[in-house]
């Protein structure tokens, strides 16, 4: 993967980064044996499947973490290395892990009437041998085989890692149900993502990515980051339309779009700190949906939206007024369940906030 970080400012953003995370994985506390046999978190609700209203079944797995974070800071707007162990976790600790959710789980899953998608994170790569092993992989997957209520499974990868041989397993093991891998590409302009974002990735591996997966009939789904460092609103608007525009015509099956959130010892919780970044306004996000979609899109793409921490002031919020922020929440949601854009529209509240909002916008 050839990259062009030569210019000062991919230097000074990469620097930056590299300096945060080292102070934060120096003061790291060691997990004891007792907390890596249990996930970071697993929960169940309401979410939109490929083709219905469902539910999800989420599970926060503790790995060592992303390499890409351990080794060269990561991506200017991710914390995730602070859930995770920094040092190995071996199989059967992972295995305990999922197991412990699983079985805590299972029954209400068994019980209900919905379908589910099973959601396995693992703040980095599912799919890095030195995260998850392929035994770890294996046990995962025939487990899921078995449960016929989860129609639907996704994970998450850096392009790096996904090959031939992880497609294969899990054609193996689970051909009958519909698999995404997540992939997270954040913009389609290599100076945002590579640049302001800190990802490393090319589009051309990006491509190669979902075009294996697509000649292996598994699904994808690429990950938009809404408003990277150093974009005003406008220009965050900008970006995440031509973005989905361009990824809507290519061989995905889900776009998902996460509007940026202040994580712990991220640069972008540095910038937010020094008053030089604001979490995007929930009228920025859905004009941009506006801008990029259509009803045919909506029938070919699935969009999902899910922000982390909406409505308070690390995570996407207009003023911090809670019926503001509730009314567009809930109006996102119904967007979502529903890949409907007319509910972006049905906001029975005018905030004052939307004037401020107008001036500030291109600022
Ligand atoms: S966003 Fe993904 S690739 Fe980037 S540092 Fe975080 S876990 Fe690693
Ligand atoms: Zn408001």
């Amino acid at each position: 993967m050839k990259l062009n970080k030569s210019d000062k400012e991919v230097n000074y953003v990469a620097q930056q980064i590299t300096q945060l995370r080292q102070k934060t994985l120096k003061n790291r506390k060691k997990w004891s044996a007792q907390n890596l046999n249990k996930p970071v978190a697993f929960w169940t609700k309401t979410e939109r499947l490929l083709n219905e209203i469902g539910k999800e079944f989420t599970i926060i797995l503790r790995t060592r973490g992303c390499e890409w974070a351990l080794k060269h800071g990561g991506c200017s707007m991710c914390g995730y290395i602070e859930d995770a162990a920094i040092e190995n976790v071996e199989s059967s600790h992972i295995i305990s892990q999922f197991d412990y959710a699983i079985n805590q789980t299972v029954n209400k899953i068994k019980n209900s009437n919905d379908r589910y998608v099973l959601k396995i994170f693992n703040s980095g790569s599912f799919f890095d041998d030195n995260e998850i092993t392929s035994v770890v992989r294996e046990h995962i997957y025939r487990k899921i085989a078995e449960i016929r209520e989860i129609t639907e499974f996704s994970m998450e990868s850096r392009v790096e890692y996904i090959t031939q041989d992880k497609l294969d397993q899990i054609n193996q093991f689970i051909p009958d149900k519909h698999v995404e891998v997540g992939i997270g590409l954040e913009s389609v302009t290599n100076h945002i993502r590579n640049t302001y974002i800190n990802k490393n990735v090319s589009y051309a591996d990006f491509i190669e990515s979902i075009n294996l997966c697509a000649r292996n009939r598994i699904g994808s789904k690429i990950y938009l980051l809404f408003k990277p460092p150093f974009l005003n609103e406008q220009a965050a608007i900008d970006d995440c339309a031509s973005s989905i525009k361009e990824i809507s015509n290519l061989k995905v099956n889900t776009i998902s779009i996460n509007p940026c959130n202040i994580q712990k010892g991220s640069l972008i919780e540095y910038l937010w700190y020094t008053n030089r970044y604001r979490p995007p306004w929930f009228y920025s996000l859905f004009d941009c949906f506006k801008m990029a979609l259509t009803p045919q899109t909506l029938k070919k793409i699935r969009i999902l939206c899910d922000p982390s921490g909406a409505g308070s002031k690390r995570g996407i919020h207009n003023c911090l007024r809670k019926t503001c922020n509730e009314k567009m929440k809930h109006s996102l949601r119904e967007f979502v369940f529903h890949q409907d854009l007319s509910q972006l529209d049905q906001i029975d509240y005018d905030c004052v906030c939307k004037k401020k909002y107008e001036i500030i916008r291109s600022s």
